[in-house]
């Protein structure tokens, strides 16, 4: 069972937009970074998000169906050819990264006769998406060009905001504000963006008029080294399907790399690599049992994941029908996303969609 606790999202959305002085929009990229972005969306709009981030068209029309008209949806990697008519449609406002994707855009306004909204992002630092600085210098010597898009906000993004002593930071910064001065001048409205969530935390120098924090509101620790400020969003806990007592010395599972000795017991959990267990979790994960710490014990496999339960007292039949809990207080996110090393971005996104899934909120919390 994959728990998504909607009002601690709620909570941590509402952290950050008081840390950002009421600047804060919401990523949910990647169906809310896994946890389901039409249950996600919502909940933050009304906690009072209007901004929201997405990364595709496809994202954007499926958000466009969940979110309340007066949400503005941005999508991170703007049109690809041929699709500023679903964009125009559904009242997407593209992030426009390129020159090309600039033209595309004013040439659809010019033709319609209208001036629908567009996002422009420049690279500062991260070499990804964005216009170049001489691209942008170049934009914006083109009033002309820059009206026919109509661009109702600057964004860039950060590379290096989770590690605050790094000097791209204050570089990336700079350049932003530089920027963006140059292209106030055109269009003295337009708002500016370059923080996520790690971005938040540098300073109020980095959060501008709108700040794009994902991974902080689902409970990722935005500052690695420091003590994390963000509730918990997800439990995760897995059904055990079978109970073994071992009736002799034996190997276990793939490889049969695991062994143990005859009167140990194991239980069978639902829940593997195919679900985000990934393998580099690596030896020994632990979890959570009726108060008991247990121990995955050999391979993790696709559907499946053994547990050493030896130290368990509990006949095998009160087992049957209990799980195992990986992420909660005593294991959580972090904790499981450092002994994997894999990103907690990576752990969430991964988690899949053949959980049994609840979603807490204020009516239903215990
Ligand atoms: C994913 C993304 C974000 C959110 O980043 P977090 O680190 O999850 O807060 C913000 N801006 C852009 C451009 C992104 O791609």
């Amino acid at each position: 069972m994959l728990t998504i606790d909607l009002s601690a999202i709620q909570a941590n959305w509402l952290y950050i937009s008081s840390v950002s002085q009421g600047t804060a929009a919401a990523v949910i990229k990647a169906n809310a970074y896994g946890l389901g972005a039409s249950r996600v969306g919502p909940a933050l709009y009304s906690a009072g998000c209007r901004d929201f981030f997405v990364a595709t068209l496809e994202e954007g029309l499926s958000a466009r169906g969940f979110l309340p008209s007066d949400s503005l949806i941005y999508v991170l990697g703007g049109p690809r050819i041929c699709e500023t008519q679903e964009f125009i449609g559904a009242k997407l406002i593209p992030v426009l990264c390129s020159l090309s994707q600039i033209k595309d855009w004013a040439q659809q306004n010019q033709k319609q006769n209208c001036t629908f909204p567009s996002a422009v992002k420049l690279n500062t630092g991260m070499t990804r998406l964005g216009l170049d600085r001489y691209e942008f210098n170049f934009l914006c010597e083109d009033a002309d060009l820059i009206k026919a898009i109509n661009p109702v906000l600057l964004m860039s993004h950060l590379a290096c905001a989770d590690d605050p002593s790094h000097r791209l930071n204050s570089v990336q910064q700079q350049r932003f504000a530089q920027s963006a001065a140059l292209i106030a001048k055109i269009i003295p409205s337009i708002r500016r963006s370059l923080a996520n969530s790690s971005g938040i935390f540098l300073g109020s120098k980095w959060h501008f008029d709108l700040v794009r924090p994902g991974a902080a509101i689902y409970g990722i620790n935005p500052q690695p080294k420091q003590v994390n400020p963000m509730m918990p969003v997800v439990r995760l806990s897995l059904p055990i399907i079978q109970v073994r007592t071992l009736d002799d010395d034996v190997t276990l599972g793939y490889g049969a790399d695991a062994s143990l000795p005859k009167g140990k017991r194991v239980a069978v959990v639902a829940g593997g690599y195919a679900d985000g267990l990934h393998r580099t979790l690596g030896k020994q994960p632990e979890g959570d049992l009726c108060g008991y710490r247990v121990r995955t014990i050999g391979r993790i496999s696709m559907d499946v994941t053994l547990f050493d339960i030896s130290d368990v007292y509990l006949p095998s039949d009160q087992l049957l029908g209990q799980s195992i809990e990986v992420i909660s207080e005593n294991f959580t996110l972090e904790y499981l996303s450092n002994k994997s090393q894999l990103l907690g971005y990576e752990v969430l996104t991964s988690l899949g969609g053949r959980y049994k899934r609840q979603y807490l909120s204020e009516a239903n919390h215990d």
